[in-house]
């Protein structure tokens, strides 16, 4: 048997450690981030990741919006509004002058830089170096707090390691060993903080993971130290049977596998973003989901253990629109479906549910965006018919199709709800099904007493 040394040295020093990424409501006040460096402050190594201070991010797209309009007035007004609720952050979190000061030159610091965009033409680049300030702005104030305490930590710039190919991936091999060249040089170090969100694009610019991507950030983090978990905490415990914000009676789901995680996060459970089940899958991670309010919560574990063959959860995404393409030459033809999926590939959209009969094809997309040029396309296909405004409701369990009943179940529930498309079968884990949007709470609550007995 070969023995790589350095392989098994390497990581056996890693080999504990966790990545914990907090969110913005988990870093939304001082008492908040006051939380968070209680929680982290324990022995174990590990590696924070940071979203921005809530509302932070939404603030400077605001920003960004005014500084492509040149609007300097409107610029000043929204940092004004911006330096103030940060000053009274500033103001709550810290204990001495010195700390303050000390805060307070760091938000000037980012201010200034997001002025400074106010003196000549505004371009793309510069609008990702503005979106990457909220979370530049959380990790040095936590930082700085935790030095306020004792706590001894080590900031690792996001910036430094984390960077996206040309196809926005992840560049694995470059995080990988960028990261560890960062950890080996702070062997007793036990606390490391860094920003979520953001990263390099393959120009060396800054860029990010797109909105919600922190946790992203801590599941590609993970996977390239190989980390014994990663733990997502939020303001919820964990992933939840149905939408809260819809049905009255929700309960935590305890153990999701990889594969129902990814469905429910992307079909609209909002607490995970749905690309960062992938690195961890890939690296047989398991994804926590904690609870800052009630950290002994035990939260949801997504791992490549299920518990069981039943449905766990349903959840619903809105914006979604209908196409069918009906052509009397698919009857009975071969490659007419690949002609159509290249149509969306050329347009480079994506598909997210399918049914066909023997003279159409029903398929649905993500997005309300313009279409007609992917439409324009189809049309030398067949007749295409457009449908806005409707709703995927996703039930995820696990084996549902190998178990007699689920399916009835499901069916029952939904007795008085149209259904314009079904799919069935195309995983184990999940049965999609298409309405109009508004349907969309009749059926969650439909299914919330069918389903689970909740209502
Ligand atoms: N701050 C970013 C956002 O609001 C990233 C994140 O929070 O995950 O989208
Ligand atoms: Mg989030």
């Amino acid at each position: 048997m070969v023995v790589d040394n350095v392989h098994l040295t390497s990581r056996s020093f890693f080999i504990n450690m966790i990545i914990q990424k907090f969110g913005g409501t988990s870093v939304g006040s001082a008492e908040r981030i006051k939380a968070v460096a209680n929680l982290i402050a324990d022995d174990t190594r590990k590696i924070v990741v940071l979203s921005a201070v809530s509302g932070t991010t939404n603030q400077l797209v605001q920003i960004n919006k005014a500084l492509y309009k040149q609007d300097k007035v409107a610029v000043e007004g929204l940092l004004t509004s911006f330096e103030s609720a940060y000053n009274q952050l500033i103001q709550d979190l810290f204990i001495s002058e010195e700390s303050r000061l000390k805060a307070k030159s760091h938000l000037s610091g980012h201010i200034n830089h997001i002025r400074s965009f106010t003196l000549d033409m505004f371009t793309p680049f510069e609008e990702r170096t503005v979106l990457a300030q909220g979370e530049l702005l959380s990790s040095s104030l936590l930082q700085l707090h935790l030095s306020e305490k004792g706590v001894k930590s080590v900031l690792i710039p996001a910036l430094d390691f984390m960077r996206i190919d040309q196809n926005n991936e992840p560049d694995e091999w470059y995080v990988k060993s960028n990261l560890n060249r960062l950890l080996d040089a702070q062997q007793e170090t036990k606390l490391f903080v860094t920003q979520g969100y953001i990263c390099r694009n393959h120009f060396g610019e800054v860029d990010n993971l797109k909105r919600g991507g922190s946790d992203y950030t801590a599941s590609i983090i993970g996977a390239a130290i190989g980390a014994s978990e990663v733990q997502i905490w939020t303001d919820i415990d964990g992933m939840h049977n149905n939408d809260p914000r819809i049905v009255e009676k929700t309960r935590p789901i305890d153990r999701l596998t990889f594969d129902e995680a990814a469905e429910l996060a992307y079909f609209g459970a909002k607490i995970l973003h749905p690309s960062s089940i992938l690195p961890a899958r890939k690296s047989n991670i398991p994804v926590i989901l904690k609870n800052t309010m009630h950290p002994e919560k035990p939260g949801t574990v997504i791992s490549n253990v299920s518990s069981g063959n039943f449905i766990k959860a349903v959840a619903a995404k809105d914006g979604i629109t209908a196409i069918k393409i009906k052509s009397d030459r698919m009857f009975l033809a071969y490659g007419f479906l690949r002609k159509v999926f290249e149509v969306f590939e050329r347009h480079r959209i994506s598909i997210d549910m399918i049914t066909t009969s023997e003279v159409a094809v029903s398929l649905t997309v993500d997005s309300e965006e313009d279409l007609e040029p992917l439409l324009e396309e189809l049309r030398l296909y067949g007749m295409v018919e457009k449908e806005v405004d409707q709703c995927i409701v996703c039930i995820v369990g696990h084996m549902i199709q190998e178990e007699p009943g689920p399916a009835a179940r499901i069916f029952e529930s939904l007795r008085n709800v149209p259904l314009r498309m079904i799919s069935y079968g195309g995983s184990k884990n999940n049965v999609s099904l298409l309405i109009d949007k508004q349907y969309k709470v009749e059926a969650l609550k439909a299914l919330n007493q069918g389903l689970f007995q909740l209502n």
